[in-house]
């Protein structure tokens, strides 16, 4: 569990849903400035999940678009930002050794953090969907141990394959879903902040959720009194992020240039 103390080493950051790859160059500068602004005043920076569009293999290291944000938080790091990262639906391959080299601590999904007197519970928010069987089912397949150990010996362009192939089934199936399926269920957000499983933890019950991977920002008060925090996916005009200053949490927009 994280202590983030009482703010005042400077403010705690939270994104999520960047898609980086290298068809969206746009983006890459856009976290680029995110990393020599804002987040450089941060005490920590936590990212929950779907950095990249899609992770796969450490391969793509050596490529330019990954390169480049991976330099922004090893650079972030040096400067004495804490970087922590739990992984999403896009970017689970990630492994702890890999981000260690940048100075970024993985985190398991969810995850515990105390926000000053606040208890948060942090997760990528695709658990969150539990009304969508064929992707709960989907996901319990692509993360168990056995298909990734069928997986790795694969060579990295065979894998590229085959992540942009499910890259393209799953944007087809989110347009063919109805919304009730895509977003987080109340029911789970509900079960979430009461630490039901798999969101037990020692700060259970939460005072607040915070997660992204629906793709719609919001900052919400249940009638419990507790607090759901929804990050944004980033786009060209800018990304929406979470920032705690001690006393409270904001959902903060960074604009970009389109
Ligand atoms: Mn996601």
């Amino acid at each position: 569990m994280l202590d983030m103390g009482d703010g005042a080493d400077g403010p705690v950051l939270f994104i999520s849903d960047l898609h980086l790859g290298p068809d969206r160059p746009d983006l890459q500068a856009l976290f680029h400035a995110f990393c020599a602004g804002p987040a450089r005043q941060a005490r920590a920076l936590f990212i929950l999940g779907d950095l990249f569009d899609y992770w796969i293999h450490p391969a793509q290291a050596r490529e330019p678009a990954y390169a480049a944000p991976l330099g922004d938080l090893a650079a972030l790091t040096e400067e004495g930002v804490a970087v922590y990262l739990l992984v999403g639906n896009r970017d689970f391959p990630l492994s702890p050794a890999f981000l260690k080299r940048y100075g970024i601590t993985l985190i398991p999904d969810p995850s515990s953090l105390r926000l000053g007197a606040k208890r948060v519970l942090l997760t990528h928010g695709d658990l969150l969907c539990s009304n969508d069987h064929r992707y709960q089912r989907f996901r319990r397949i692509i993360r168990h141990p056995l298909t990734r150990f069928l997986l790795r010996p694969l060579p990295y362009p065979w894998l590229r394959r085959l992540a942009q192939g499910l890259r393209r089934g799953s944007q087809r199936e989110v347009a063919r879903k109805p919304i009730t399926i895509t977003d987080a269920h109340p029911d789970a957000i509900t079960a979430a902040l009461q630490g039901a499983d798999p969101f037990a933890g020692p700060l259970a019950p939460y005072h607040l959720l915070v997660h992204g991977h629906t793709h719609r920002p919001q900052w919400e008060e249940m009638s419990s009194g507790q607090h759901r925090l929804v990050l944004g996916a980033w786009e060209a005009s800018g990304a929406f992020y979470g920032i705690w200053d001690g006393a409270v949490m904001n959902l903060t927009f960074f604009p970009g240039a389109g």
